[in-house]
């Protein structure tokens, strides 16, 4: 049976409701399926997988004989029907939301085909768990934020901190058909490879406060933070000044001359 009818037949058996509001929109193209599972290089490996759905990456997971896999998934509708559908499988099954979720383990992969509604958010909790790599599914656009290059117009606060936590790779685009129900616009497969720097509170607020005049040159978006820094804004003028960087614009800033910022300030 087609993917297509396998959901049918799974949500005409359990009575399933789609939620809208968790971003249930389903892969069911098996060759990108396949794909993403290869991906994940799972033989032997301990696997993480959020927002299992039915569970049709799953079974490819399971397929690949991984060490052990640990489902999280937050709508109780689908616990049943996990529960039952990979039966024969060893998985472990948690019912409760990734972005409130702790875990002390370590884990080889993390892998998802992230709802969408929360791509920033499970991305920046993401940096509180211990992992190899991470084989994420998400918007296309989101992903072009997240690659983005220094003076681009996709470069923001996003790239920044993340490719600060993360070296991110581009693996595959994947088209909106793929999906069901079929969502706007199209995704893109990325590796994360944590690089086990964690920006400290102060320089991850300059950066947030500084892009909130991304156009400006620095001097003119600090001193335009400089209450929301504590400092005042002669102070703020001589740290422009100090890091060498006064007159290049927000958005062109690389992560290292953001360090270099935090640093001086
Ligand atoms: N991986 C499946 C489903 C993707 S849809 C597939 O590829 O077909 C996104 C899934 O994430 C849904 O099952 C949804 O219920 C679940 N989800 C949404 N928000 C979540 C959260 N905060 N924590 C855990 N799971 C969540």
């Amino acid at each position: 049976m087609s993917l297509l009818g396998e959901l049918r037949r799974i949500s005409s058996e359990y009575a399933f409701r789609q939620t809208k509001k968790l971003s249930q929109n389903f892969l069911i193209d098996e060759r990108v399926l396949k794909r993403e599972a290869g991906y994940a290089n799972a033989t032997n490996k301990s696997l993480l997988e959020i927002g299992p759905g039915f569970g049709f990456l799953t079974k490819e997971l399971a397929n690949c004989g991984p060490k052990s896999i640990t489902l999280i998934e937050k709508d109780p509708q689908l616990i049943p029907i996990l529960e039952k559908e990979l039966a024969s499988r060893k998985i472990t099954l948690i019912n409760s939301d990734f972005l409130k979720w702790q875990s002390g383990s370590f884990f080889d992969v993390v892998i998802s085909n992230v709802p969408y509604s929360i791509s920033s958010p499970l991305l920046f909790h993401l940096t509180n768990f211990r992992f190899s790599r991470a084989i994420l599914c998400l918007q296309k656009e989101f992903v072009a934020r997240l690659l983005a290059k220094p003076g681009t117009k996709d470069y923001s606060r996003l790239s920044v901190t993340s490719q600060a936590a993360f070296s991110i790779r581009l693996l595959e685009k994947v088209p909106h058909s793929a999906f069901h129900p079929i969502p706007q616009v199209d995704s893109a497969i990325i590796e994360l490879i944590p690089t086990g720097k964690k920006l400290d509170a102060r320089t991850a607020l300059l950066i947030q406060l500084l892009f909130q005049h991304r156009k400006k040159t620095l001097r003119a978006a600090l001193s335009d933070s400089a209450e929301q820094l504590g400092i005042t804004k002669e102070n703020a003028r001589k740290t422009a000044e100090k890091s060498g960087l006064s007159d290049r614009r927000v958005f062109t800033l690389t992560k290292e001359e953001f360090a270099t910022l935090a640093y001086v300030f």
